[in-house]
C-alpha cells in the first residue's frame, strides 16, 4: 500500500557543486513538504549500513566511499503516493538516461554521483527515516 512519507539525501556531489537550495527548491516546488531535515556526515560505518542490501554488488565499496566523501542533507518528505512521485522527480539511476527536467538529469554527475538518494518502497522509506531520525526530530 503507498504511504504519504519517502527518505531523500542530497548527495556529496550535489553538497560539493552548491547544489542543495535548487534541488530543496524543486522538492518543494513539487509539492513535498518536509517532516525531517539533517546536515551530516556519513562515517564508513553509517554508510556500510545504509547500503548494505547493495554489499554483493560489485560498487559497493566505491558506493561508500562516495558517500562519505562529503557532507549530505537527509530528509524525509510527505506527499500522497510519496515514493513513487519522488522517484518520478529524482529520474532515472543514470543521469544520461534521466528524463529532462528530473533532479539527477540537472544536478548529477555520473552514475554513482548521482545528486540525490530517493527510497524505492515504503518499507526502504520507513527503514532509512528511521536511520536518520528520532520522533523528536519530525514536524
Ligand atoms: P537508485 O535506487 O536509483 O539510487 O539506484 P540503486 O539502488 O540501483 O543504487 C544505489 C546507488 O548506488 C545509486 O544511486 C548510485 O549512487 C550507486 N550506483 C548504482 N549503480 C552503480 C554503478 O553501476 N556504478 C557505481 N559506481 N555506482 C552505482
Amino acid at each position: 500500500m503507498a504511504t504519504n512519507r519517502t527518505f531523500t539525501m542530497i548527495k556529496p556531489d550535489a553538497v560539493a557543486n552548491g547544489h542543495i537550495g535548487a534541488i530543496l527548491n524543486d522538492i518543494i516546488a513539487a509539492g513535498f513538504k518536509v517532516v525531517a531535515m539533517k546536515y551530516t556526515h556519513l562515517t564508513e560505518k553509517n554508510a556500510g549500513a545504509f547500503y548494505e542490501v547493495h554489499k554483493e554488488r560489485p560498487f559497493y565499496g566505491d558506493l561508500v566511499q562516495f558517500m562519505t566523501s562529503g557532507p549530505i542533507v537527509a530528509a524525509i518528505l510527505e506527499k500522497d503516493n510519496a515514493v513513487e512521485e519522488f522517484r518520478k522527480l529524482i529520474g532515472a539511476t543514470d543521469p544520461t538516461k534521466a528524463e529532462e527536467g528530473t533532479i539527477r538529469n540537472k544536478y548529477a554527475t555520473s552514475i554513482e554521483a548521482n545528486a540525490v538518494h530517493g527510497s524505492d518502497s515504503d518499507e526502504n522509506a520507513a527503514i532509512e527515516g528511521n536511520f536518520f531520525f528520532s520522533a523528536l526530530e519530525r514536524h
